[in-house]
């Protein structure tokens, strides 16, 4: 697959259970429509929790890697996060850091919530808890 962004092969990069596709050039990624579920489930594990994912979306230029189908763009649950996904199904389009801010919009969500206090920011150490939990 190619990084629809500046067609660059994108390697694969190994997560502990997780496999990601890494754009070498602008540190892009993808995930499949799954994986990003899995990492949502490692901040906040009740779905109704987490609210309608995907808010206002619009047809980008940008072509899914796997499909060639144009990619959307959509507001990630209602934060200042804008995702590409692929209108059928195939996955995410995160560029540079947004797995971050993905991360962090969920846990704004739960800052109440004192079970998980001090959610982990690092992205290395939400991946060692899911193969921990499986
Ligand atoms: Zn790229
Ligand atoms: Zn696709």
């Amino acid at each position: 697959m190619n990084c629809p962004k500046d067609h660059t092969e994108l390697k694969i990069e190994q997560m502990q259970d997780i496999t990601v596709d890494r754009c070498p050039t602008c540190q892009g990624m993808w995930l499949d429509y799954d994986e990003l579920d899995a990492i949502e489930d490692q901040v906040m594990t009740d779905d109704h929790a987490k609210g309608t994912m995907q808010w206002n979306p619009t047809q980008t230029d940008l072509l899914c890697p796997k499909c060639g189908e144009k990619l959307n763009t959509f507001d990630y649950r209602l934060e200042k996060l804008q995702i590409e996904v692929c209108p059928k199904g195939h996955g995410f389009w995160l560029d540079a850091g947004e797995e971050k801010r993905v991360l962090e919009a969920m846990q704004n969500r739960i800052a109440g919530q004192e079970r998980i206090a001090k959610a982990e920011s690092e992205w290395t150490g939400l991946l060692r808890k899911l193969k921990v939990r499986k």
